[in-house]
Parts: structure tokens; C-alpha cells; sequence
């Protein structure tokens, strides 16, 4: 007996705190109030067992007392426990009204001299349990507060058996049976303890017997409510992760397939995840917004052919219409003129638009299912992600197929542009290579197009390239590709020549020619123009570093420089002059920026004597990397990229330092000439700088000569002439460099501000030759009549100086006398003041 109690209490322990911890857990107030209650059951299973063990009667009441008091305690929180537990409306008023009745019987029973229970004079009955043990009970009569607890511990029982029903109507089936159970043990425990007060029983009181057994259901409710829990957590967090690692497919997808794949991968993989036996992704035919034509179509997880299907009569149509679509179940019944969806047997649907832009339908992403759904599924949310991610890359592709048509589309003339010359020329390339026949890309453009732009302005120049647009358009043919690469130039590409490529160019620039130089009448103007050409021949082996159109245009710049009006081949040694070129340009820039490697040496400009009259300054480059390089190399490149205003500016810089600290050595100067490329005097600056120059280093003028290269003064002509006069308002001399080499007409050299003419050293080595020899004469005698100077170059023998001496030439430089020399050593031909 006292073993099966210590049980008792044990349970009544672990109940409490397992209870208590749940309630707090859960915030869960009647929970609280049921520990609370164990916390009563254990001190009256205790007081039990301390009763049915006591000999001594003072002592039993005493203990009866306490025991009827944990009792009368535990009324009011059954009445808060359950109520709440059962969502008992007036539980708050029911466990009030119930403490204020228990509230003085609770007092009575502990401050009358005897127990509540057993009325006055009870008597210690020893007896022989149904253990076998002895065991002693309290008897008494009752009276009518024990009448009163009775009464009001069934008006509890009877709340209880409602909060009972209560519970299993809201599917607490379990407690709902436990607190029945309960009541019911409650009862026939509470008649044992009737009868045993009677002494007509063997039997032990467990009065704390139900309600532990009720806590043991409670704390089984608990677990098992935990268990579900977590048991439902753990798949919610499967599903999570599916998805998770879904979403993150789908996101690797877009970064690693290709357009096309994108869309086949992403529907299989949806279909996959959700088990779908058909996947579709739709688009609304273009030319017959009626039907539907697959994109991807996806069977048992393997894609099948396409196909086009009426939107009629199918839920597709109700997804376009309405938008998302599911049926879980009997769609096959709803839409019977679907005929896949019979032919199939296909239970269930999922439909979700996929969209441009502006929201409107422009296809759908569909599942089919050979089963019913279940109720809740995500299908919808995964379906949906799917079909925003491919109505995103859908609009992707049409933006780019809307920019490719644009960019593929020369806006002017109406040509195709350079973009698509390139990706023709790329098909070319790949076909000649299976054919075995040759393919040529022609560049032409119109010779100086830029003096018609500012002629006549641009909008005439647009007319022109339309035009010639209009022209070539009629010349296109399955082997004639025809575009304009921008600006002026235009782009013949021709394929599959299986003829001379020689014969076949001269064909084509015949009638390139033609097409393009025939008059264009703007408005009552009429312009006619010549054009140049490149030609490069497609190579067989692909050669990625090749660039066809660059090779092209080389050949182009080229035959401009010849004299337009022709057309040239492309040869690959210009290609690796034109890097020589770029090496040489780096390196110079680099060069002047760190001010190294460069000098300048003077070559003296003598009389018939051998004395001193002049020199001339000779820029010298040994480059680190590239080694010693001619002035007549670099100059040209430097020119042509703009370096040579730095150059020129830094040989200047050069020479009247030079000369100043000549000067300082108290040596006496002689004029020094200094090289200018007619490109200089682009610079409107030009003669403002080189004032400004002699100034600071306090050189006089009249110790400057500037020296013009004749070629290049044709262009910008009025502008040099502008600046040469203001310098030789200044006092510098001004003469004219290899005269007779170029384009020089009388006319034109009487307009020159000039002081000397210089004869070329060409003239010079020709000397023996009649012609040649006519021509110095005639150079000698306009610079007499015109009251210039006159100096030859490039003197290298005796013979060379007498012969042009006697023609009247009084003036010489050349190796003869001396080679260009360092500043160091020319200073010695500088006389001591
Ligand atoms: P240039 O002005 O006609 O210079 C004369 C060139 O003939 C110099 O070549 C000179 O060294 C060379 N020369 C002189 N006498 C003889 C001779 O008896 N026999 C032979 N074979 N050659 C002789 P360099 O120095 O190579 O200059 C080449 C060209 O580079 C110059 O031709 C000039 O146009 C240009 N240049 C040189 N320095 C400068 C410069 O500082 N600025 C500019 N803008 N151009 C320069
Ligand atoms: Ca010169
Ligand atoms: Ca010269």
C-alpha cells in the first residue's frame, strides 16, 4: 500500500513539473493552474499515506484536516483549469464564485477542533487492507458542512462532465475522455471512501487516485501534442529545403543555360518536382491568337515534339482570360472538349499566364496530372515562381530580337548595318570553310565627303549616302551582300567566288564606280564624287586575331594615300607596319613624357668657304626598346597621332637652350633652323608659343629660322600664312624645305611669306642628269627674282658644292661640310666673342 502511494506521489511530482514547464512554455495560464492542482494531489496523496499509517487520533485529525483542505483548495482551480481548458464562457465568475463558497469552509475546517469531514468525535478504526496491511481510518459523523462540501464537490463534478462534452466538441477527444474517465473514477472512489468510512470495506482510500490518473492522460496530451508538433515541423522544414534547393536550380539555370535550354531545363524541372506527367509551356501564336503552340512540352519528365493546340473549350483559355488556374481534381469532366485531357486522362490542372510587360497574356506554364491533387499543395506558389522567371526571360529574348532588328538595320540608308555585316561575315566564314571557295569583303567611301558635309551642309550629305544607299540596294544579290559600315564607307561583301579574285574585284569596283560617282541632284544642286577601295580576301583558317573589316579599311586609308579614285589590296605587311607604327607611337609618347632618349643635333649651313652661316636642328631618337629610328619614321607617326606639338614644342625648348648656354660659354650664335611640319600651325597657338619661347630664353628672332616642309602646305594654307607673317613681323626668318618635291606653283610661293628656298638633296643627287639640272637652275633663278635665299641639301661632294656654286647656288649643307653633330661638338664651329 504505502508502495503504490509513494508511486502515487512520484507521478504527482513528474505531472507537476512537466505540466508547469509546458504551461510556461506555452504561456498557457490553466496549464499552470493544473500543476498547481498536482501540487495539491501530491500533498493529499502524502497526507493519505501519512493518515492510513497513523495510531495516534489527535494526530489523524489533524492530518484529516490538512488532507480536506487541499481539497477544498483544489475546487476553485478545477472550476479555472477546465473551464478555460474547455473555453468556458464564465470561467472567471464560476472560479470566484466557487473560492468564495470554499473560502469559509476551507476556515471552518481548520479552525473547528475537529475535521470538516468526520463531524464531532470521530474515532481511529484499524483495519486489515486488501494489501494485507494494517492500515487506520478516521470515522465519524458527518454534519452539514460535510453535507455542504459533498453538495458542492458534485455541482464540480457535474461542471466537469460539462467541460468534458465541451472539450470533445472541440476535438479534444482525448482529454474530453480522460476528465470523463476521471469523473467517473472520481465517483466510485468517492463511494469506496463512503463505504470505508463505514467500515463495511477492505479497500484502500485513493481519493488522489482520478484526478493523478487524470494528470498522467494531461501530461500524455502534452507529449503526444509536442511529438506532432515537431513531427510537423520536421516535414515543413523538408518541404522548405525542396524548395530551397528548387528555387536555387532554377537560379543556376538562368545563370548557365543558353535561351532555348533555359526554357526546356526549367519545365522539366518543374514537372520533376512536382511529379506532373505533362508540363507545357505555351505561347500565343503570333499570326492566330486562337491557338497555342508549345515551346516545351514535357511527358513523363522526357521532352516531346511540339505541337499547336485551339485554346477553346480548354482551361488554358480560362487561364488567359482570368489568369492562374488549378483543378485538383475531374478537370478532364469540366472541360470534356479539351481532347488531350480525355485522350490522356489527365485528373488535375495547374494553369499560370506568363506575361509581357505590360501584364498581358502571352502564353502559359501548365502541369497535367493523371491523379487527383491533394487539398493543400504549393503547387500554385512553385508554378507561379516558374512562370514569372520565364515570362522574364521571354521578354529578354523579344527585347533582344527588337534590338538586334534595330541594330541590324542602318537607320540612314536603310543598308544593313555594321553589326550585321559582322554576323554575315561570320556565316561567310563558316561556309567558305565547307566549300572550299573564296569570299572578298570590298570597302569603299566617297572621296572627300567631308568637304560636301561643310559645303553644303550635312542634311545634303545624308542625301548623298541615301542615295548611294537607294543605288546599292538594287546591286544586292544572293552572293552580294551589301552594308554600310558608318560614316561614308559602305561594305561589299562577296561569297562564293569561284572565279579570278582579280577579275572578280575589277568587276565590282567597275560597278561600284559607276553606281556611286553617277551626278546626284539634291534639290537643283548637283554633286558628283569619286570614292576609293579596300579589298582583303577572307582567310580559309580562322584567325581569331584577323580583323577582316579592319584589314579592309587599312587597304582603304592606303589607296587614299596613293591619290584617291582607286582601289587597293590589303597586305598583310601593312598590318604589321601599321603595329610597327603603333609601337613606335607608344614608345615616343613615353619617351617625350619622361624627357629621355631624345636630343637634337645641328648640321651647319656653310658658304663656299666652309664658314659657318647657319644649322640646322635635327631631332634624333634611340629609343630603349625600338633602338635608333630616323627622324623621317617617327615624324610622320608623330604627325599623324598629334604628338608632334609636344615634339615640336620640346625641340624648341631644346634648341634655345642650347643656344643660351652657348651664349653663357661666350660663344658667338649663328642662326639655328628649326624643323615645322605644316600640321603644326593647326595649333593657332603656334606663334604666340614660340614668342613667348624666345622670350623667356632671351633669344633674339632674327636667330630663329622656321623651316617649312612644302608638301604640307597646301592644306590650311591661309592659316600658316596667317602665323608665318606675324613671326617674320618678329624678325624670324621663314624658308621653304625640299622646294621642288611638291605641289608648288609660282602663284602659290609668291602668296608664302618667305626668306630662303631650300633645294631638295633629291636635286642634288641628280645633278648630272640634264632635267634635274634645269629645274635647280629655274629654282636658282626664281629665288633671285623673287629676292630669296637660296640653300642646297644634302651636299656630299666637292663636285656637288662647285657645280651648284657655279649655277649661283651660294649656300650649302651636307656631309660634304659636316654631318648633323651633337650640341657639344657643333659648338666648336661657334666663333669665341
Ligand atoms: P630635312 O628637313 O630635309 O632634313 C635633312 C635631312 O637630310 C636630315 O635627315 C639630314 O641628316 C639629312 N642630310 C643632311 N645632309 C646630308 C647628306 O649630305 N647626305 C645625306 N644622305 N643626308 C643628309 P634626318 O635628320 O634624318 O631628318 C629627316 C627629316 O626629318 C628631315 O628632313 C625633317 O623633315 C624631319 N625632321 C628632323 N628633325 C625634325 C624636327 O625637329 N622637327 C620636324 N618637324 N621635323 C624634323
Ligand atoms: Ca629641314
Ligand atoms: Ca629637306
Amino acid at each position: 500500500m504505502n508502495a503504490f502511494y509513494v508511486t502515487l506521489i512520484s507521478f504527482n511530482a513528474f505531472c507537476f513539473l512537466a505540466i508547469l514547464l509546458s504551461g510556461i512554455r506555452k504561456e498557457q495560464p490553466h496549464f499552470i493552474g493544473l500543476a498547481c492542482i498536482n501540487i495539491l494531489l501530491l500533498s493529499f496523496n502524502l497526507l493519505s499515506l501519512l493518515l492510513l499509517n497513523t495510531t495516534d487520533l489527535q494526530r489523524a485529525i489533524l492530518l484529516s484536516k490538512y488532507h480536506l483542505s487541499c481539497l477544498i483548495i483544489g475546487i476553485p482551480l478545477y472550476y479555472y483549469v477546465f473551464g478555460k481548458w474547455s473555453k468556458f464562457r464564465f470561467t472567471r465568475q464560476a472560479t470566484i464564485a466557487s473560492a468564495i463558497i470554499c473560502l469559509p469552509l476551507l476556515a471552518y475546517n481548520l479552525l473547528s477542533s475537529f475535521s470538516l469531514r468526520y463531524g464531532e468525535a470521530p474515532v481511529l478504526v484499524e483495519y486489515v487492507t486488501l494489501f494485507g496491511n494494517l492500515a487506520n481510518v478516521l470515522t465519524g459523523q458527518s454534519n452539514a458542512y460535510s453535507a455542504i462540501l459533498h453538495v458542492v464537490s458534485s455541482v464540480m463534478g457535474l461542471f466537469l462532465i460539462y467541460c468534458s462534452i465541451k472539450l470533445y466538441r472541440q476535438r479534444l477527444t482525448f482529454v474530453s475522455l480522460s476528465l470523463l474517465l476521471t469523473m467517473l473514477l472520481q465517483v466510485s472512489f468517492g463511494y469506496t471512501g463512503y463505504i470505508l468510512d463505514s467500515q463495511q470495506s477492505t479497500f484502500v482510500y485513493f481519493g488522489g487516485l482520478p484526478m493523478t490518473v487524470m494528470s498522467i492522460f494531461t501530461v500524455l496530451h502534452i507529449a503526444y501534442g509536442y511529438s506532432r508538433q515537431s513531427s510537423k515541423l520536421i516535414i515543413e522544414k523538408k518541404h522548405r529545403d525542396e524548395l530551397h534547393e528548387l528555387f536555387e536550380q532554377l537560379a543556376r539555370l538562368s545563370n548557365e543555360s543558353g535561351n532555348e535550354d533555359f526554357f526546356i531545363d526549367s519545365t522539366r524541372l518543374l514537372a520533376g518536382y512536382c511529379s506532373a506527367d505533362f508540363a507545357l509551356l505555351g505561347i500565343i501564336d503570333k499570326a492566330d491568337a486562337t491557338q497555342i503552340t508549345t515551346k516545351v512540352a514535357v511527358k513523363y519528365q522526357e521532352t516531346i515534339s511540339n505541337f499547336t493546340y485551339a485554346r477553346s473549350g480548354t482551361p488554358c483559355e480560362d487561364v488567359l482570360k482570368t489568369g492562374a488556374c488549378m483543378y485538383s481534381e475531374n478537370v478532364d469532366v469540366l472541360f470534356p472538349d479539351d481532347q488531350m485531357l480525355s485522350d490522356e486522362n489527365i485528373k488535375s490542372y495547374v494553369g499560370y499566364p506568363l506575361t509581357n510587360e505590360n501584364k498581358q497574356p502571352i502564353g502559359l506554364l501548365v502541369l497535367l496530372f493523371k491523379r487527383t491533387l491533394p487539398k493543400s499543395n504549393n503547387l500554385g506558389i512553385v508554378t507561379d515562381v516558374f512562370a514569372t522567371r520565364l515570362s522574364a526571360e521571354l521578354r529578354k529574348i523579344q527585347l533582344e530580337e527588337e534590338l538586334k532588328a534595330t541594330a541590324y538595320i542602318d537607320y540612314l540608308t536603310k543598308l544593313p548595318s555594321r553589326a550585321k555585316l559582322l554576323h554575315v561575315i561570320n556565316n561567310v566564314y563558316s561556309k567558305q570553310r565547307v566549300n572550299d571557295t573564296n569570299s572578298l569583303l570590298l570597302l569603299f567611301d566617297i572621296d572627300h565627303f567631308g568637304e560636301i558635309n561643310s559645303k553644303f551642309g550635312y542634311e545634303v550629305g545624308d542625301q548623298v549616302l541615301k542615295i548611294i544607299g537607294k543605288r546599292l540596294s538594287s546591286y544586292t544579290s544572293h552572293s552580294v551582300f551589301i552594308a554600310r559600315n558608318g560614316g561614308d564607307e559602305f561594305a561589299v561583301l562577296l561569297s562564293d567566288i569561284k572565279e579570278s579574285v582579280d577579275a572578280v574585284v575589277n568587276t565590282h569596283w567597275t560597278a561600284i564606280k559607276a553606281i556611286v560617282s553617277s551626278t546626284y541632284l539634291i534639290g537643283s544642286r548637283k554633286i558628283s564624287v569619286t570614292c576609293s577601295m579596300g579589298a582583303v580576301l577572307l582567310p580559309h583558317k580562322l584567325d581569331e586575331h584577323f580583323d577582316i573589316i579592319g584589314s579592309a579599311e587599312l587597304a582603304l586609308t592606303v589607296s587614299k594615300k596613293d591619290g584617291r579614285g582607286h582601289y587597293r589590296f590589303f597586305d598583310p605587311q601593312l598590318m604589321s607596319k601599321l603595329s610597327q607604327n603603333r609601337n613606335i607611337e607608344l614608345a615616343l609618347i613615353e619617351a617625350l613624357n619622361k624627357n629621355k632618349e631624345l636630343s637634337v643635333h645641328y648640321q651647319p649651313k656653310v658658304n663656299i668657304d666652309g664658314q659657318l652661316v647657319g644649322a640646322e636642328a635635327l631631332v634624333r631618337w634611340t629609343s630603349k626598346e625600338l633602338g635608333f629610328i630616323s627622324p623621317a619614321d617617327f615624324i610622320p607617326i608623330a604627325e599623324e597621332t598629334g604628338i608632334i606639338y609636344q615634339l615640336g614644342d620640346w625641340v624648341l625648348r631644346r634648341v634655345l637652350y642650347d643656344m643660351l648656354s652657348w651664349k653663357e660659354k661666350g660663344l658667338v650664335l649663328a642662326p639655328v633652323s628649326i624643323n615645322v611640319t605644316a600640321s603644326q600651325f593647326d595649333d593657332e597657338s603656334f606663334a604666340e608659343v614660340l614668342l613667348d619661347a624666345i622670350n623667356s630664353f632671351d633669344i633674339d628672332a632674327s636667330l630663329i629660322e622656321i623651316e617649312l616642309t612644302e608638301s604640307g602646305l597646301l592644306i590650311e594654307k591661309e592659316r600658316a600664312i596667317a602665323q608665318l607673317s606675324i613671326l617674320r613681323g618678329h624678325g624670324f626668318t621663314v624658308s621653304l624645305d625640299d622646294f621642288g618635291t611638291g605641289y608648288s606653283s609660282l602663284s602659290y610661293l609668291s602668296a608664302l611669306p618667305l626668306d630662303v628656298l631650300k633645294i631638295d638633296k633629291s636635286f642634288v643627287d641628280g645633278l648630272d642628269d640634264v632635267k634635274d639640272k634645269e629645274l635647280v637652275k629655274t629654282i636658282i633663278a626664281i629665288s633671285k627674282s623673287m629676292e630669296l635665299s637660296v640653300i642646297a641639301e644634302g651636299t656630299e661632294t666637292k663636285h656637288q658644292v662647285e657645280t651648284l656654286y657655279n649655277m649661283g647656288c651660294e649656300l650649302f649643307q651636307g656631309y660634304y661640310f659636316s654631318k648633323p653633330l651633337p650640341a657639344a661638338e657643333f659648338c666648336s664651329w661657334l666663333p669665341k666673342t
